[in-house]
């Protein structure tokens, strides 16, 4: 599971404005006196029994060992990861797909700072600490300017423009977040007290920057420090993308988020000059900028590495319906060392990975009693998730097998702790996504609970409600982006979440085996039905 994308509240409330619910979000606990079918004689127990705690526990306890170093992309421990399940595919006789391989290259990029200062006044200004800068989003700049305009919101728009008889063109730009607001509080771009999208997006402020060729925007944050500390990890360490494969960012205007302390320092004895145009904005819902002095002088030096990452394709051929897809994902990367200290990252997600290596090794066997699925399988581990769902992002821009074909995506990340909320019952999960694109695909794992596993199945944060927006943020979202109907089994965050104390001693085997059995007869069934399941929901973006 990847850390959640900071939005600001604003963004956030726009966000859940928005939305109205209308996914299944309560929670299915299981009948006590229901009788679950366990006779051997149907194929899918047969197989799902072959998925075993104590299988698990011994690939886990190598997953998520120390050795393995948490297994960041980039890493040799992420490596080592790749290559113990890889060796694992070899042993079931899985083929390799890959050129004689299982392996999809996948090239990072991996950007740092290696100059990021800024000097106002003759006062030193630090990257990360009173600024921030993402090298993914803003690029090399270095230069001085004897004049920084206040450019009010830096809203270009027809109904309010900050741009209106400026000449902005080179010119280094000071400007709010948000957007102009009333005396009585409803916005002046809106007329209603909800605000327009300029006000939680703030890349559309930086395009139309870029667009009128400003040479940098500098935008007050009110609430730097809280930004720096949520994003710490993301500024200290290097900014990793696909080499190639996300868009770059050249449609934005080069950017520093900065203190209020370093915009008091810009403004200087301008203080009555801003005020009294922030005034004029706000009575008129008219521009009027300001020309500041200080001596303004910025040095940033972006470097960038490559390195190589692998997703990893176990591939079982199905029989009549072969050219139909059923992936099942898992990320097997995690978040590495912080330096000494190894975050393991047993339940994220040597939980998953573990699992997806008992649902091959189950269908290897189906395959040697000659009973192989219908429709093929493919078992996808995927690397640089952490990063941000980079690994499924590449292979959903280059897949391997047609996307048409693929008729779902069952991704398990995190299935191996219990949370909070179900400290007294372990034998739940969450499911995500579900019903959000297929109907069908709800209703199959309904029933393979219903007839197999008696699982508390809660949806509560397949309710778009939930400000969590778990649904975006693992890797079945890249395959839902694409119109796949796609499944996400989770068992929540705890204590342990992305901490050091994600160990394997922590791990519920028997609430990951029970998981495991469920999730394999919903692919079973996927698999082996009539039918393709019908796709009869809408795609949403996500942010
Ligand atoms: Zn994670």
């Amino acid at each position: 599971m990847r850390i959640a994308k900071v939005l600001s509240t604003a963004a956030a409330l726009l966000f859940a404005l928005q939305l109205n619910a209308q996914y299944v979000s309560g929670v299915n606990t299981p009948d006590s006196s229901a009788i679950y079918n366990t006779d051997t004689s149907d194929v899918s127990v047969l197989l799902a029994n072959t998925i075993s705690a104590e299988d698990m526990r011994e690939h886990l306890t190598i997953l998520a060992s120390d050795e393995f170093g948490g297994r960041e992309t980039g890493h040799p421990g992420n490596d080592m990861a790749a290559e113990y399940i890889s060796g694992h595919l070899n042993s079931l006789g899985v083929p390799k797909i890959m050129d004689g391989d299982y392996y999809q290259d996948v090239a990072f990029t991996y950007t740092t700072w290696e100059a990021n200062t800024v000097t106002i006044n003759g006062n030193d200004y630090k990257g990360a600490k009173d600024f921030i800068a993402f090298p993914d989003k803003t690029g090399n700049a270095s230069f001085q300017a004897k004049e920084v305009l206040y450019l009010g919101y830096g809203i270009d728009d027809p109904e309010y423009s900050d741009y209106k008889k400026v000449k902005v063109r080179d010119k280094v730009i000071l400007i709010n977040k948000g957007e102009p607001m009333k005396k009585d509080s409803s916005y002046w771009l809106t007329g209603t007290s909800e605000p327009s999208s300029w006000t939680g997006d703030i890349d559309r402020k930086l395009k139309a920057a870029k667009k009128h060729g400003v040479r940098m925007v500098l935008i007050i944050e009110d609430g730097l420090r809280e930004m720096v500390g949520k994003n710490r990890r993301k500024l200290l360490g290097p900014t990793v993308t696909l080499t190639n494969g996300l868009k770059d960012n050249t449609e934005l205007a080069n950017h520093l988020y900065i203190s209020t302390t370093m915009a008091k320092d810009i403004i200087g004895d301008k203080d009555k000059k801003v005020i009294k145009s922030r005034k004029y904005i706000t009575k008129k819902g008219k521009n009027c900028d300001a020309k500041l002095k200080p001596t303004f002088a910025v040095n940033q030096l972006r470097k960038s590495t490559i390195l190589l990452g692998r997703n990893i394709l176990g591939f079982f051929e199905g029989t009549d319906l072969k050219d139909e897809i059923v992936v099942v994902s898992a990320h097997y990367d995690h978040i590495g060392k912080k330096g000494d200290v190894i975050y393991n990252g047993a339940d994220d997600n040597g939980s998953g990975t573990t699992t997806v290596l008992e649902i091959a090794e189950a269908l290897a066997i189906s395959k040697n009693m000659g009973q192989s699925p219908r429709r093929s399988v493919l078992c996808l581990l995927v690397t640089g998730e952490e990063k941000g769902l980079l690994g499924s992002y590449y292979y959903s821009e280059n897949p391997v097998f047609d996307v048409d074909k693929t008729v779902a995506d069952v991704n398990i990340d995190m299935v191996g702790r219990v949370d909070k909320k179900y400290e007294d019952n372990p034998n739940y999960i969450y499911v995500i996504g579900s019903d959000r694109l297929s109907t069908d695909l709800h209703k199959i794992n309904e029933n393979a609970n219903n007839t197999y596993a008696g699982l508390t199945l809660d949806y509560k944060y397949n309710d778009e409600k939930d400000p969590n927006r778990y649904y975006f943020r693992s890797d079945h979202y890249n395959f839902a982006r694409l119109g796949i109907p796609s499944i996400f089994f989770f068992n929540g965050v705890h204590e342990d979440y992305h901490q050091p104390g994600d160990t394997v001693d922590k791990i519920n085997f028997d609430k990951m085996q029970n998981v495991g059995r469920l999730i394999f007869h919903t692919i079973w069934d996927l698999a082996n039905r009539n039918d393709r399941i019908v796709v009869d929901g809408k795609v949403k973006a996500g942010r």
